[in-house]
């Protein structure tokens, strides 16, 4: 009964996680492409090898797959907004929760933004 119902939970996780739209409670932050944010990958190019210097944002791949589009509410006086993921990095990898971590141009945007925990609309194609 028990593997009966694992299974049961495993197709239901698996069939969120990979196709169209989810609704999560996620830890949202941001970062820039200097120095101070990503050391030694500041590279001016993200895990997916697109321009660091474009609107993105960085997850974990596993659980969010790269090419996923993310609706951010409005936080901190920033208005709504929608994102594609095509970045990664180990606190997003760690986190026991859902972490979107977006990407701005300046790291003064990046430090108005915060840490916030906000309701994201995850639609992977
Ligand atoms: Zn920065």
């Amino acid at each position: 009964m028990r593997s009966v119902l694992v299974a049961i939970v495993f197709v239901v996780l698996a069939t969120e996680s990979f196709a169209g739209e989810r609704r999560v409670r996620a830890v949202v932050t941001a970062y820039c492409p200097c120095r101070k944010c990503c050391g030694k990958y500041a590279d001016g190019k993200t895990a997916t090898g697109r321009s660091a210097y474009l609107p993105g944002c960085a997850v974990d791949p596993k659980r969010v797959r790269y090419g996923s589009t993310i609706r951010i509410p409005p936080v901190n006086g920033f208005p709504a907004f929608s994102v594609v993921a095509d970045d990664t990095g180990s606190a997003m990898r760690r986190s026991k929760r859902i972490h979107i971590d977006l990407r701005f141009k300046t790291h003064a945007e990046a430090l108005r933004f915060g840490r916030n925990n906000v309701w994201v609309r995850i639609s992977t194609r």
